[in-house]
């Protein structure tokens, strides 16, 4: 039994988390992956909801350990994801969600080739910029860092195997809950969902 691997990633600002909240509430079985970071907590983040807040110190160690599924520096910051909740999930058969960047979506594909990966664009670069200022989260330094980043990240787009356009939120919302459903509609995995199912229908009469 072996659940899929989801990955999202995005521009800082593009509606990542946000779309994401809104899809593991509406999808049952989704599971999302809380990420490590050395990054401070923003006022409105909690520990071990949003991230595991932990330092420089204690990053560098677990990866020394070997506890990262995958990980890379984000903005200036470490960014990771816990190997043991990836493999533990997708072996218990169910889907796992991780929010990560794009070299974090390129380690995890090398290791599950099946992994499905969509990528969230904004509307525009104006939009990307009032959608950042509008968070009101972060600092004029760490907004400009992350918009000059944001080139980096958005040239990454066509190594993911879908795109969203988050303009307006609820169609990116239903583009991403078909990406979800298509999924698990494929046959090799209906097969394993429905085999009780499917036994009976082809049992002899
Ligand atoms: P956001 O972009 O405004 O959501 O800000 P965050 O600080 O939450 O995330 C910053 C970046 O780190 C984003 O590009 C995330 O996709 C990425 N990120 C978050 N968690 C992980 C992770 O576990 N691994 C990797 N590789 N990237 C991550
Ligand atoms: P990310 O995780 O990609 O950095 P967020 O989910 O924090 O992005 O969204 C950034 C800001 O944009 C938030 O204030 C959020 O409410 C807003 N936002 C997200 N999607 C839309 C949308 N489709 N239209 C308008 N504002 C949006
Ligand atoms: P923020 O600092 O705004 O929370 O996150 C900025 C970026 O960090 C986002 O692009 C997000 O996807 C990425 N990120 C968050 N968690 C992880 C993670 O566990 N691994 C990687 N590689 N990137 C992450």
């Amino acid at each position: 039994m072996s659940g899929t691997l989801f990955i999202v990633a995005a521009p800082s600002g593009a509606g990542k988390t946000s779309l994401v909240k809104a899809l593991i509430e509406r999808e049952r079985d989704l599971c999302l992956s809380v990420s490590y970071t050395s990054r401070p907590p923003r006022p409105t983040e909690q520990d071990g909801v949003h991230y595991h807040f932990v330092s420089r110190g204690v990053f560098e160690l677990m990866i020394a350990r070997g506890e990262f599924f995958e990980h890379a520096v984000v903005h200036g910051d470490y960014k990771g994801t816990s190997r043991a909740v990836v493999e533990q999930t997708i072996a218990q058969g169910r889907d796992v969600l991780l929010e990560i960047d794009w070299q974090g979506a390129r380690q995890a594909r090398a290791q599950v080739p099946g992994a499905v990966s969509l990528f969230i664009l904004p509307p525009s670069r104006k939009e990307l910029e009032r959608r950042l200022r509008a968070r009101a989260s972060d600092s004029e330094a760490v907004i400009r860092r992350r918009l000059a980043d944001s080139r980096e990240d958005m040239a990454h787009a066509h190594e993911f195997d879908y795109i969203v356009i988050n303009d307006a939120f609820e169609d990116a919302l239903a583009e991403m809950r078909a990406v979800v459903a298509a999924q698990r509609l494929k046959s090799g995995n209906q097969v394993k969902r429905h085999a009780a199912l499917l036994s009976d229908l082809l049992k002899a009469d």
